[in-house]
């Protein structure tokens, strides 16, 4: 699957398509170095895409830039926070990052290639499009008769049920809904906040996610994993996770 890139203001997305080019440079893999980026006091992430901000397509989530670098750390053991000050790196969380136990035996670089974006239709008042991706905006955006429609859907496509998911007893099904359900991601919203030790602990917001690579975006090749990135709305540092499909 491509990757998504979401725009919160207002809710809207947009998917790429790896080898094909557009007005606009974006790109998936490369050499990080390379590509000119410094890493401070850390290793080498991988870059997985670089995106141009000036397409209108992309939101500008990193002010004063003009690329959106989402990186990932192979060369660590789990997912990280980094910092964007023009080309140099800097991660800031976890402060308990360990290395030399990579997951896999990822390449060096993962190969350049070319992508372009393109606008996907997003209704926030259609609950099958909200059940859709509720997981990266929620599901405020419907009414009450929107809600009791994105409830229906949510008895056909998940098994969460209070008796299993709720955390008290006292919560409805739509509580329980509401806080559980995650689509696209399949172990519940991702909840995160800041890992920046200057910043406070801002929750962090979703904005680009990668599943089900295709054999020329061996991301995870032969995992059901996806790469999701969130950002800090106050310090724009930005998280790279993973979580099972
Ligand atoms: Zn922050």
């Amino acid at each position: 699957m491509p990757l998504q890139l979401f725009n919160h203001a207002p809710p809207s997305y947009a998917q790429d398509e790896i080898g094909k080019r557009g007005g606009f440079n974006h790109r998936f893999g490369g050499d990080a170095i390379q590509s000119g980026y410094r890493f401070h006091d850390c290793k080498p992430l991988h870059l997985i895409y670089e995106l141009d901000q000036s397409d209108p397509l992309c939101p500008s989530y990193l002010t004063g830039q003009s690329r959106l670098p989402l990186f990932y750390p192979f060369r660590y053991e789990q997912g990280c926070s980094y910092e964007v000050r023009g080309q140099d790196i800097r991660i800031v969380g976890p402060s308990w990052l360990t290395d030399n136990f990579p997951p896999w035996d990822a390449p060096e670089a993962f190969c350049e290639l070319p992508t372009r974006l393109s606008s996907m239709p997003y209704d926030p008042s259609d609950p099958q499009d909200v059940m859709a991706f509720k997981g990266v905006f929620g599901w405020d955006s419907l009414d009450e008769a929107g809600i009791k429609d994105a409830l229906a859907i949510a008895r056909e496509t998940t098994s969460i049920h209070p008796s299993t998911h709720a955390p008290e007893d006292s919560w409805t099904y739509e509580q329980t809904i509401e806080s559980c359900y995650g689509a696209p991601f399949v172990q519940g919203p991702p909840v995160a906040q800041c890992q920046n030790p200057n910043c406070t602990k801002e929750w962090l917001t979703t904005i680009a996610l990668q599943t089900e690579p295709v054999k020329t975006e061996m991301v995870w090749p032969d995992q059901f994993v996806m790469t999701y990135w969130q950002i800090c709305p106050k310090c724009k540092c930005i998280a790279a996770e993973n979580t099972c499909t």
